[in-house]
């Protein structure tokens, strides 16, 4: 059986968190296809679904390389192929978690096994992570094998999970791809905006109701600009940048800290880029009324925030709180699930940047690594505490709009890109 056919049937099971069996089933099959992993390489599964790899080298500090097993479920309507079908064609394995994120599941393991097959030894431990909940924050499956791997005492020197990759056609202006390597994450917190009054019959409206002042209240969460903050990701990304670009371009972005406040009008418009810069904050859900004729008396909204390293959940709570105080308006901290503060910027001169650069030069050589932000949550976050060096990216190159297919429709690979993929685990692992 060939590596695109494994990645093709390890896209048929549905593992959708909450589906237990399919995570088994999954399990059985990475067991049968990859013979060698699993005979040599200590596998302990954590709270049943995790699976935690050990490529014991006797060394004091190791590596951990992440990925998920789960996947965002998929509208099978909405799709030109069966989103679990796998099927291969036209030179792209379709389905979903081919991007998100099977693939590098698939891609790591067919590297293990293809060393393994070659005699090859790590000079340092290697640790293999898969959780089975990043799509849903990862608190049974990452937060559970990082509280393992502390109660272990395990030292760990950097850590490599997804959360950017290379993309060409980023910036208009830049022709070459850029290979984003995340060196910090926007943190995230969901906060509920309760508004309550009276209700009572819709014939006879009395204003500033609930509905009115939760409308307002969106309105000016919608509008409201947080203060900019100039991170040194993202700081370095623009520096990177202004060497692709033309004169007049590159000597602003060189230049960015000073630029910053004549340009951000202009940065504003670009939402990738206006998410890079400073905490966004979006309403994602409301909840009000029963009957066209009833005034509701509670309207709750959600407000969904993702956070700029150098701010708090706590910071983020007190301004909405102070934006919404005279709206009668409450703002409460949602107890479905925890907030998580931004994970700071990890270091550039590690060695295992250098050979993190390295590989992503020899396998994508036309493309440029930069240092970038990490805008979305990523498993590696339930890691801080073990380890300051975190690098956030996967090594797939595509095109800017094909992002669009991560928890889109028609989510597929190209089948060389995902050869590119093992070929970068390969020479990665092969450099520890
Ligand atoms: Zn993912």
């Amino acid at each position: 059986m060939s590596h695109l056919k494994r990645l093709s049937d390890s896209i048929k099971f549905r593992t959708v968190s909450g589906n237990w069996d399919q995570f088994l089933k999954l399990h059985k099959f990475l067991e049968d296809s990859f013979p060698i992993v699993h005979q040599k390489l200590e596998l302990v599964k954590i709270n049943d679904y995790s699976l935690l790899y050990k490529w014991n080298a006797d060394t004091k500090e190791s590596i951990l390389l992440l990925a998920h097993m789960d996947v965002v479920p998929a509208n099978e309507d909405e799709w030109d192929i069966p989103p679990f079908s796998g099927e291969i064609r036209d030179g792209f394995i379709w389905g979903r978690g081919t991007l998100d994120d099977k693939s590098c599941v698939m891609a790591i393991l067919e590297s293990v096994e293809r060393l393994l097959s070659e005699g090859f030894q790590p000079k340092q431990t290697v640790y293999i992570a898969f959780g089975f909940d990043e799509e849903t924050k990862g608190y049974l499956g990452a937060r559970k094998i990082a509280e393992y791997l502390f109660k272990q005492n395990v030292k760990i020197e950097a850590i490599l999970d997804e959360g950017a990759a290379i993309i060409s056609r980023f910036l208009p202006q830049i022709d070459v791809p850029l290979a984003l390597v995340g060196l910090a994450e926007k943190g995230l917190a969901s906060f509920d905006l309760i508004a309550q009054g009276d209700g009572g019959h819709s014939s006879s409206p009395k204003r500033n109701s609930p509905v009115e002042r939760m409308a307002k209240a969106i309105e000016r969460i919608s509008s409201y600009k947080n203060e900019i903050h100039l991170t040194r990701p993202v700081e370095e990304f623009f520096k990177t940048c202004s060497g692709l670009m033309p004169s007049t371009s590159s000597f602003f972005l060189k230049n960015m800290k000073f630029f910053l406040p004549l340009i951000k009008k202009r940065i504003e418009t670009v939402p990738s880029l206006n998410a890079m810069l400073r905490t966004t904050m979006c309403v994602t859900i409301v909840h009000a009324g029963m009957a066209d004729n009833v005034i509701p008396d509670k309207v709750v909204a959600t407000v969904n925030t993702r956070i700029i390293p150098q701010e708090t959940a706590e910071d983020v709570f007190k301004r909405l709180k102070e934006l919404l105080k005279d709206l009668q308006i409450d703002v409460v901290k949602n107890d479905r699930w925890e907030v998580s503060d931004p994970v700071p910027c990890s270091d550039m001169k590690t060695e295992f940047f250098s050979k993190l650069s390295q590989t992503i030069n020899e396998v994508f050589p036309d493309s440029v690594v930069t240092p970038f932000l990490t805008i979305g949550g990523t498993d590696s976050r339930h890691y801080k505490h073990l380890c300051s060096n975190i690098y956030r990216f996967a090594p797939i190159i595509m095109k800017g709009e094909e992002m669009n297919l991560i928890h889109g429709k028609n989510e597929r690979i190209s089948t060389q890109a995902y050869e590119k993929m093992i070929d970068f685990y390969y020479r990665l692992l092969k450099k520890e």
